[in-house]
């Protein structure tokens, strides 16, 4: 039996899937092709139906595979992509924002984010993120990659209270944002979006992970994903171009993580003592 969907609020209201699919990586070789293709279509079947691209990956390839994979099913994903800071001026950002839509065969995109800041002042990118509004080619924008300070700065702007989100490098090897992000957002409503939860896979050999894992009948990557996932206000990206994986990191949303486990992975893994800047990939 498979727990269903829990989701996130936006500060809109709108509520979105908890678990969502990244795609960096997608789109590069031709020979994984129709694996990243049936393991997004697997992923939306079982409820993961927020993807999260970028103009980035793959240079546009990430965005051609997850265009084919949502092809007539456009209605039930949550599509986010992204544009790169050095596109990203008024101009720039709109015909990002186009290519993305063709790439993706779409004529709307659910959510487009700053990829992360770059000399384009922020009031500008919100201007052009408010044009892309208002002509419907974007539901809602959000930001990538600001630490707290850069946040503080963008909420000052008229309409820096919308954003949606924040997505930033969070996983257990990398807690830096519970010190003060995390909290702020929570304060704000304003939701974050782990990406890279399983630190690319680098987490998957750690011995305590394993441990856990192993009580659990379940495998480190779920463990992983299972620590992100208890928490609110919190969306959690993981890529996988294997459809087996698909299915495994669906199914952490039925872990449940005991106290006693929680206490090991907090000394295994220990939360911020002080301000750590905010990592990135
Ligand atoms: P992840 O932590 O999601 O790890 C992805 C790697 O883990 C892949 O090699 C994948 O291999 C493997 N993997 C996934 N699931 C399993 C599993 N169940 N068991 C074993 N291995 C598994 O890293 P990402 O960096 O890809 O982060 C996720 C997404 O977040 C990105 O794809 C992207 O959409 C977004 N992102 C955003 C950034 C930003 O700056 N805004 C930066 C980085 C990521 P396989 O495909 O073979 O399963």
């Amino acid at each position: 039996a498979t727990t269903t969907m829990r989701t996130v609020s936006l500060p809109a209201g709108e509520k979105i899937p908890i678990l969502g699919q990244g795609t960096w990586g997608m789109g590069e070789d031709a020979g994984r092709r129709k694996n990243e293709i049936m393991a997004l279509q697997l992923g939306l079947d079982l409820g993961m139906t927020l993807i999260d691209t970028a103009e980035m990956y793959g240079e546009g390839g990430a965005e051609k595979v997850v265009g084919e994979a949502i092809a007539g099913r456009r209605d039930e994903v949550f599509l986010v992509s992204k544009v790169l800071p050095y596109n990203a001026t008024h101009n720039g950002t709109i015909t990002a924002c186009e290519r993305s839509l063709q790439r993706l065969r779409t004529d709307q995109l659910d959510l487009y984010l700053l990829h992360w800041r770059g000399s384009t002042p922020f009031g500008e990118v919100l201007g052009a993120f408010d044009e892309l509004v208002r002509t419907g080619k974007i539901r809602y924008w959000g930001v990538s990659n600001l630490d707290i300070s850069d946040m503080q700065e963008l909420v000052e702007f008229p309409d820096g209270q919308n954003v949606a989100t924040d997505q930033v490098l969070y996983n257990l090897a990398r807690r830096g944002i519970e010190y003060d992000l995390q909290p702020w957002c929570r304060q704000r409503h304003i939701p974050l979006m782990a990406y890279s939860p399983i630190e690319q896979g680098r987490l998957l050999d750690h011995p305590q992970l394993k441990q856990i894992a192993a009580q659990h009948r379940a495998t480190p990557a779920q463990i992983a994903l299972s620590w992100l996932l208890r928490q609110d206000n919190l969306n959690v990206i993981p890529k996988t171009g294997t459809p087996a994986h698909v299915k495994e990191n669906r199914a952490a949303l039925d872990i449940q993580l005991t106290e006693q486990d929680l206490q090991q992975l907090d000394r295994a893994f220990p939360p911020p003592p002080r301000k750590v800047p905010l990592e990135m990939l």
